[in-house]
């Protein structure tokens, strides 16, 4: 056992996927069709999705409870940020039932009346369900867990990719999930930028380091105003992460 998880360690950060992509796994997925679409980006996958052309599209759709409604980020487009109160909240999931309802009966009229599937479909909300079979390998599943259970994935998104990871993968692959916890989900990596700051820091103290970040122009001349700066702004989360004095503060 102590032999196959140095092995595995090996392995894994040695980047030898080879033996990752003998490991196959099927899914049979059910995920509402926002999320779908964010999934199958992933390519190194074979995928088998149920077809709506051919049979009734699933008669169930992913609702949001009157807490669940997340504000959009003020400093991150994509992402998130705080929740509607509970009042609003209880609005805007009474409109998202109406919206299913009437969708889904539109839908049922059209398709009684004689309407091809593959059109009657058109109006149904992304948020109705598809379902797939989803074979991949582990390496690419890994690759697939870490993109999409990281914080910056959407939160729909990352309860699948949490529930994969934790449920399944864990218990299937208990090594590999152990390594690749290790390796990957709790590494850290630098550029040549950061490790230039952390040498000048260490070889030469905070004057030097500052020198070096001036030099790539994360910082401003002596005098002149810190304007925010985003590059800058992940360095300091890294450094803060692992107790690094950030040398411009
Ligand atoms: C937080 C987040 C935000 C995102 N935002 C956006 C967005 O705003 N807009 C958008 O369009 N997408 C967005 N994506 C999707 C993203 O760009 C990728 O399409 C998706 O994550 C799949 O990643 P992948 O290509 O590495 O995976 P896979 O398709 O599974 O590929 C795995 C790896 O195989 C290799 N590979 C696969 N196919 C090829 C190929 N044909 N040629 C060469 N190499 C290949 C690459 O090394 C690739 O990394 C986002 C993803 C995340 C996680």
């Amino acid at each position: 056992m102590s032999e196959d998880r140095g092995l595995i360690r090996y392995l894994l950060r040695h980047q030898h996927t080879t033996p990752f992509e003998m490991c196959e796994i099927k899914f049979h997925v059910r995920v509402p069709m926002d999320c779908w679409r964010q999934w199958i980006r992933h390519r190194t996958a074979n995928v088998n999705e149920y077809s709506t052309r051919y049979s009734l599209a699933i008669d169930a759709s992913q609702r949001a409870g009157d807490g669940q409604w997340r504000m959009q980020s003020s400093d991150n487009k994509q992402g998130s940020d705080g929740f509607f109160d509970l009042e609003r909240g209880k609005q805007f999931s009474e409109q998202e039932l109406q919206l299913q309802n009437l969708s889904r009966s539109v839908y049922e009229e059209r398709v009684n009346a004689g309407m091809a599937r593959e059109q009657a479909r058109k109006d149904l909300p992304l948020s109705t369900y598809t379902e797939a079979y989803w074979k991949v390998d582990l390496h690419n599943l890994l690759h697939f867990l870490w993109l999409r259970m990281d914080s910056h994935a959407q939160y729909e998104i990352r309860m699948f990719a949490d529930t994969i990871g934790n449920e399944i993968v864990k218990r299937w692959v208990p090594l590999a999930w152990e390594a690749f916890q290790d390796y990957k989900v709790n590494a850290a990596s630098l550029s040549n930028i950061e490790i230039e700051i952390i040498k000048a820091l260490n070889l030469n103290g905070k004057d030097a380091a500052v020198e070096v970040a001036r030099k790539f122009g994360l910082v401003p001349h002596a005098g002149q105003e810190l304007k925010s700066n985003r590059e800058r702004g992940d360095i300091e989360s890294k450094f803060n992460s692992l107790g690094i004095t950030i040398p411009w503060k």
